[in-house]
């Protein structure tokens, strides 16, 4: 028996950490069917910590404590993990987080975590994922040096296959859906490496070249996936979006051909290639975005910096009045609130801390930017702040590394401060006011009284409701505060009843 162990990753483009379903394990799954492979098991860290740690019992939260995340994300396997494991003979383990975020529901597996657990099990061990090149759970350190002597085998090509060979084990791979209870963000790759970007923290285009699948690939893949209950889809697996030839027409077919998908969403953009999009073609990928895709989208614009000094030392690949000018553009067409009770559209800015050349006038610049933005009545769904990974072979590692990390790191608090209490606050006022009511917000976790729920979507909203709703169900939700990065609410309408029924509540 062949058992893949999903312990999750998150990379530039790519994110498959729960709910989202990476990409990794579903072609490895299809790789594997397409060998004769009959037997394949999918399992995920959550899974081996339930054996390893908790004895396969189900821990039950005391209504004080938050829900655990650890084993938050069971498959059907986890039940009978030491028969699974006696069985394997070969374990291909999935790991490595390269752009280290929070996570709601899920821990993402470490080397460091791993390695003991599986290192008495008597099979051959293979690592694959963007481990291969290194992993770090943590913004502003370097990646996680561990002994890596316990895998028999440190696999690329299941990392990297071709796609070619992507386009039947994609549609083979979705077969594991059937292993994992509830639904899940399927996460479509549509393209990878970059095109025009040397940004010097930045593995992409060290992992790979430039390519990117057919449409009729992602078409098929996609409905396989629908076949089999899938309704959230997030192309998130690209560097950016705009830049895949005929996305217009990718976006029309899964409309047309999936016509009950309930979230289609995007991921990474390039802000130049918006602006690209807008002289030579009329915005016609924006509008196409606009129309087929569900309400809540985000263009996630990779800015990093908004300081000139730090873009040229870095080789970023966009000027600041590009970023706001790219923000105006998604901004006059995806402004408009769509079904969910978000915007349809809007961009997201990534910033990134401890570039090189990075100073106090760094972060005037980085507010100056924000604050135009704000006061031209602009929105912006989110703002991603994150202290850089440093990897090995990206030209900051090579030079410069941790020097400006080091050198203000004591000023990043307020740096961080400065942005959610000056910008997201009001801005997030602005994207969703109080009253506004979010549909279909599934209810993750309890932290306490407090149950926090967000609607599936490539960027969603955390909704803290002051009540213990019954978990991994949907209600929709009447904004009634706003935090700095999240917003409270409560339940309206049909859910009334199932407060009335249980006796948790
Ligand atoms: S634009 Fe920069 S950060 Fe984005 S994928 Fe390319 S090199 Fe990486």
């Amino acid at each position: 028996m062949i058992t893949i162990l999903d312990c999750y990753t998150d990379e530039p483009a790519g994110l498959g950490v729960p709910p989202y379903l990476g990409t990794y394990p579903r072609y490895i799954a299809g790789y594997l069917a397409d060998e004769g492979r009959e037997e394949v098991k999918y399992t995920t860290i959550d899974d081996l910590r339930f054996f390893r740690k908790y004895h396969s019992r189900i821990k039950v939260p005391k209504p004080s404590e938050k829900t655990d995340i650890f084993t938050y994300n069971l498959t059907n396997n986890a039940e009978r993990m030491e028969e699974i494991l006696e069985k394997t003979d070969t374990l291909i383990v999935v790991l490595g987080v390269h752009v280290p975020g929070k996570y709601l529901s899920a821990m993402p597996g470490t080397l460091h975590e791993v390695i003991p657990l599986i290192a008495g099990l008597r099979c051959k061990k293979i690592l694959t994922g963007p481990a291969i090149f290194g992993t770090q759970l943590f913004g502003g350190k370097r990646g996680e040096q561990s002994d890596l002597g316990v895998f028999d085998k440190i696999d690329h090509e299941l990392y990297r296959m071709p796609f070619e060979k992507i386009k039947s084990y994609a549609v083979l791979g979705s077969a594991i859906l059937a292993q994992i209870p509830g639904q899940r963000m399927i996460e479509i790759e549509t393209g990878k490496g970059c095109d025009i970007g040397k940004c010097s923290f930045c593995t992409e285009p060290l992992k790979n070249r430039v390519a990117f699948r057919e449409n009729g690939d992602i078409v098929a893949e996609i409905q396989e996936c629908y076949r089999r209950g899938a309704r959230f889809f997030r192309l998130g697996k690209q560097t950016c979006f705009y830049t895949l030839p005929h996305a217009p027409e990718l976006l029309q077919q899964i409309h047309e051909t999936c016509p009950e998908i309930k979230v289609l969403h995007i991921d990474n953009v390039n802000p130049v290639k918006v602006l690209l999009d807008h002289k030579k073609n009329n915005d016609s990928i924006t509008k196409v975005v606009v129309k087929y895709c569900t309400s809540g989208n985000v263009a996630a614009f990779g800015v990093e910096s908004f300081d000139l000094k730090v873009v040229r030392a870095n080789t970023l690949n966009c000027l600041p009045t590009a970023a706001f000018e790219a923000v105006s553009i998604i901004n006059s067409f995806g402004a408009a609130r769509g079904d969910d009770g978000l915007p349809r559209f809007l961009p997201g800015i990534n910033i990134i801390f401890g570039l090189r050349e990075e100073s106090k006038k760094t972060h005037e610049e980085n507010m100056a930017w924000l604050r135009k933005i704000y006061s031209d009545g602009l929105m912006l769904r989110r703002i991603n702040i994150r202290q850089v990974a440093l990897f090995e072979g990206t030209s900051l590692f090579n030079e410069g590394r941790d020097k400006f990390l080091k050198k203000n790191k004591r000023l990043y608090w307020k740096w961080r401060n400065d942005i959610r209490q000056q910008i997201d606050f009001p801005m997030l006022q602005r994207v969703i006011p109080k009253g506004a009511i979010l549909k279909g917000c599934y209810s993750e976790v309890y932290d306490g009284n407090t149950t926090f729920c967000r609607q599936f979507g490539t960027y969603p909203l955390i909704v803290g409701v002051k009540v213990r709703l019954p978990l991994k169900q949907f209600f929709d939700l009447r904004i009634t505060g706003h935090m700095l990065r999240s917003v409270t609410g409560e339940v309206v309408e049909k859910d009334d009843a199932i407060l009335q029924n249980n006796p948790r509540l």
